[in-house]
């Protein structure tokens, strides 16, 4: 899941009801369906069929495009590749809040319950894109363990990474470095387990925002140290042993504790 705090957050919500999805009820009265070759699209913001440069079917089409571009990210950076099929809902703003509002105590921008569910935009904005990125790493997760409820440090972190990743950010920018050492300075960083949660999606805004912040920072920290490469390595052994003591081992070669020790001292923590 990404909330929409920033320039947005989205959210992973695990196996939520999203029975409203399936409804065939969108802005328009309906979901246009629209398929390439690893998503099926639904898409449901009210957008003239036939407004030739701005119309629904291009829109359609760049959103698809976008989502193959990701999922080549997605397998390069990552080595994630989803080997099903994937579902994506792009929703009318208005009944996405309608719908969705309850499922967050912050403004959500998109979540992954089973299917990628994007608030959506008449245009394909960077937000947007960068959302796609986002929920698709929570979708990649999910189908290579469906049943392994990841630590949301670990999937926010790393769909939070990969969304920025995307776009050319290797790590965190000076002002976000500055917000997690303020946090730190204060004594107000969560600890990795307060953030093992299986979603953030029951914290308040405020806290939903240092949680997201905070796992990105963490990841981003790993990457730094060790590189992208073990960050796969890391995500691997993690889901094949489902053990983060012998998956931080076999990638990091030392503690759990330890990698968090050096995180939270690399942010100046006492
Ligand atoms: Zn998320």
């Amino acid at each position: 899941m990404r909330t929409l705090l920033f320039s947005s957050l989205a959210v992973f919500v695990g196996l939520v009801s999203t029975s409203n999805a399936r409804d065939d009820t969108g802005a328009d009265g309906r979901f246009d369906r629209r398929e390439s070759f690893h998503f099926t699209l639904y898409q449901d913001v009210d957008i003239d069929e036939y407004g030739g440069f701005n119309g629904s079917r291009r829109f359609e089409q760049e959103i698809l495009k976008q989502l193959e571009d990701a999922f080549d990210r997605l397998d390069r950076i990552l080595g994630l590749r989803p080997d099903r099929k994937l579902d994506v809902h792009i929703w009318d703003p208005a009944i996405f809040d309608q719908n969705f509002a309850g499922l967050f105590r912050f403004p959500a921008a998109g979540f992954y319950g089973g299917s990628i569910h994007v608030r959506g935009a008449t245009t394909v904005t960077p937000s947007l894109v960068r959302v796609l990125h986002h929920e698709l790493v929570h979708a990649a997760f999910d189908a290579a363990a469906p049943r392994f409820v990841l630590p949301s440090w670990l999937n926010e972190g790393i769909a939070e990474w990969f969304e920025a990743r995307a776009t050319g950010k290797r790590s965190l920018s000076g002002s976000e470095r500055s917000v997690l050492a303020g946090a730190a300075r204060r004594g107000e960083l969560f600890t990795l387990q307060q953030l093992s949660v299986p979603t953030l999606a029951g914290f308040s805004t405020n806290a939903a925002a240092l949680a997201y912040l905070e796992s990105y920072g963490f990841i981003s920290h790993l990457v730094d140290a060790h590189g992208e490469k073990k960050l796969v390595q890391f995500w691997s052994a993690l889901l094949r042993s489902k053990s983060l003591e012998r998956a931080s081992r076999r990638a990091y070669g030392r503690d759990f504790a330890d990698l968090e020790a050096n995180f939270f001292k690399s942010l100046g923590a006492r």
